[in-house]
């Protein structure tokens, strides 16, 4: 809770990015201040062994969700699973799909990152319209795990990403309206 102002004095705002129209929320500068983010990354890792307790693996998608998502695993001891754009993970993985702006996007996991079973912290930077977190979500239900929770530093509330997936819990550190 006192972290949040701190972080969101961070958040930059860059209209017109990256293209006309679109108010993109640039949170690299939070990384000029690597005590803050190591605060913040601690923040997380306490909300989830006050409120949740045990979890399996921490999940964060490609590529802002991956600045947070493998220091918080660190900080609770536990596992880091990637979620990343069809393509760049090696071997046999699972897919899914969702519909951005412009055509289909496809997001994938190892096959044997996560076993049946296990819950899952689901970390990314930011909701929009939530097809990234939707996908995200599907991807670690094919895997046979649950999300306990998923986390954003930031939700862009008009947009109503959270309507994607009612039946996942989400916290968020900071909304805009
Ligand atoms: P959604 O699928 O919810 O529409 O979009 C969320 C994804 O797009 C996130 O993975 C996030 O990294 C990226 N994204 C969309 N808009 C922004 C923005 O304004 N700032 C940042 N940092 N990421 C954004």
């Amino acid at each position: 809770d006192q972290i949040r102002p701190l972080v969101a004095q961070h958040i930059r705002e860059v209209r017109d990015f990256p293209k006309k129209g679109i108010n993109f929320r640039d949170i690299m500068p939070l990384f000029a201040d690597p005590v803050l983010v190591n605060e913040l990354c601690i923040a997380i890792a306490d909300h989830i062994r006050n409120s949740i307790g045990h979890i399996d693996a921490i999940a964060a998608l490609e590529a802002r969700g991956f600045l947070f998502g493998p220091q918080v695993a660190i900080h609770l001891g536990v596992r880091f699973v990637p979620i990343r754009k069809k393509g760049k993970l090696p071997g046999q993985t699972l897919q899914a799909s969702y519909i951005k702006e412009y055509g289909e996007d496809i997001v994938e996991i190892q096959h044997d990152a996560l076993k049946s079973g296990d819950k899952v912290f689901l970390i990314d930077d930011l909701l929009a319209t939530g097809g990234t977190l939707r996908a995200a979500i599907d991807l670690i239900a094919k895997s046979g795990a649950t999300v306990s929770q998923a986390f954003v530093l930031i939700k862009l509330a008009p947009l109503k990403g959270r309507e994607k997936f009612p039946e996942v819990d989400l916290v968020s550190l900071i909304s805009y309206d």
